[in-house]
């Protein structure tokens, strides 16, 4: 057997794991500030939940879902997203019965059976949140403000990132606007790709999403939802706009943008880097007033985003480059074959660790210059321990930095005064 990893999941090795969790903990703060709270579904569902949820024609769910059946042959899934899970949860327990507005948020890894390049993976982690139970256009502008708010808190510069904005209407524009987009692609299909001619009688949305040249020029010419709407509709979108304005938050209308899952409803929206590259979007989202319905609850409406931690980490470690070494407190270099050298210097390491700092020892009998090498590279301070410490109940601290050393005592080193600077 070969020590690899499955294609398409990757290891986060150390090194990388302190940015993942300093995102983590910008995204846990953030969340909280504009009052959502933490939900953490499971990542084994019913297929049957996303076949419906997400939609039977998506490519998520119809290309790219890891289903397999269990022991007694129920077919199941690991989840290729999680606002699907979120609604489940969210009827099974009746979140809806308090009455409230329900604002969740989750954090954690998805599954798609994707083709693996840069910023797509087939194990990738997702944060996202979910809004149930208003229909006000303020909420809108609410979730989308959050994305932004976490992508600049992060660091990473607006004027690189484009917010891009549709509406695609209700469940009754729908089939008007289809028909419309169905009889203008009708008349350009030798320009389409044949995914693409083959989508116009399936889901002549998708060809908007398109990424070939020819299909992106007849996609911009092609009839928009935004002017498909009904009158509660338009005037949704036109409210979710004036939020968006008096925030100050920039968006870029984009008549294409329709997202490749089917529950969506009124708006849509997507946060794009120009530095990404192919795989452009940062996180996306949208209404899905319809969905908590479909999946056996009591009509209500919603909106919600998701967003692609991998992304994020690529952007920041560009911006920042990689983090340094994760620094210690101590390090204690015991010398010398005294046996009473190396119980004493476990009894300290832990007695360190039991008042709040980090330690660790020198395991790998190293020379003294050797691992004070590492030890330098490591900790904030070395501790030197042998037979001479021992017997004068005393060692020198030694601040690596500065090169300054203290005379402490041993008995009470954890606790004692006067570590040098
Ligand atoms: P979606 O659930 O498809 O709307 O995706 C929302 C966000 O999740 C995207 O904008 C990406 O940032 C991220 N994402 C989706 N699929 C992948 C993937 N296969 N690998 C890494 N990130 C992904």
């Amino acid at each position: 057997m070969r020590a690899e990893s499955v294609r398409g999941m990757r290891d986060v090795l150390p090194d990388e794991s302190q940015l993942w969790r300093r995102l983590e903990r910008e995204i846990h703060r953030t969340c909280g500030l504009y009052a959502y709270r933490e939900i953490r579904p499971p990542l084994v569902e019913l297929a049957e939940l996303f076949a419906r949820g997400v939609g039977e024609g998506t490519d998520i769910v119809h290309k790219e879902m890891y289903v397999f059946p269990d022991r007694k042959g129920l077919q199941l899934a690991l989840r290729p997203e999680a606002t699907a899970s979120v609604v489940r949860a969210y009827i099974e327990h009746g979140l809806h019965s308090r009455g409230d507005l329900a604002k969740l948020y989750y954090l954690g890894p998805m599954f798609r059976y994707e083709k693996p390049q840069r910023g797509r993976q087939r194990q990738f982690h997702q944060y996202g949140v979910e809004a149930l139970g208003s229909l006000d256009p303020a909420l809108d502008a609410e979730v989308i403000d959050l994305a932004a708010e976490l992508v600049s808190s992060l660091g990473l510069s607006r004027e690189r990132l484009t917010m891009r904005l549709n509406s695609i209407g209700c469940s009754a524009d729908r089939p008007v606007y289809r028909a419309a987009l169905a009889a203008y692609l009708r008349e350009h299909l030798e320009d389409l790709c044949t995914d693409c001619r083959r989508r116009v009688g399936e889901n002549p949305m998708r060809v908007l999403d398109c990424k070939r040249p020819g299909c992106r020029e007849v996609a911009a010419t092609a009839p928009h939802s935004a002017h498909h709407l009904c009158k509660d509709c338009a005037q949704h979108y036109g409210e979710v706009k004036a939020y968006l304005d008096t925030l100050g938050l920039a968006f870029h209308e984009d008549y294409t943008l329709v997202r490749g899952l089917d529950y969506y409803t009124r708006t849509v929206f997507e946060l794009c880097s120009a530095e990404l590259g192919a795989q452009d979007a940062l996180l996306g989202g949208g209404r899905y007033d319809d969905l908590v319905e479909l999946l056996g609850g009591s009509s209500t409406p919603a909106v919600g985003f998701a967003g692609g931690l991998e992304r994020l980490v690529l952007l920041v470690k560009e911006r920042e480059g990689t983090e340094s070494e994760e620094e210690l407190d101590v390090c204690l270099l015991p010398v010398g074959d005294d046996p009473r050298v190396r119980g004493a210097t476990v009894k300290i390491l832990r007695e360190l660790r039991s008042s709040g700092r980090s330690a660790d020892m020198e395991y790998m009998d190293r020379s003294l210059r050797k691992a004070m090498q590492v030890a330098a590279r490591r900790a904030q301070w070395a501790v030197v321990l042998g037979s001479t410490e021992l017997d004068q109940g005393q060692a020198t601290v030694r601040h690596l930095a500065s090169g300054r050393e203290s005379r402490l005592p041993l008995e009470s080193l954890a606790s004692a005064e006067g570590w040098p600077r």
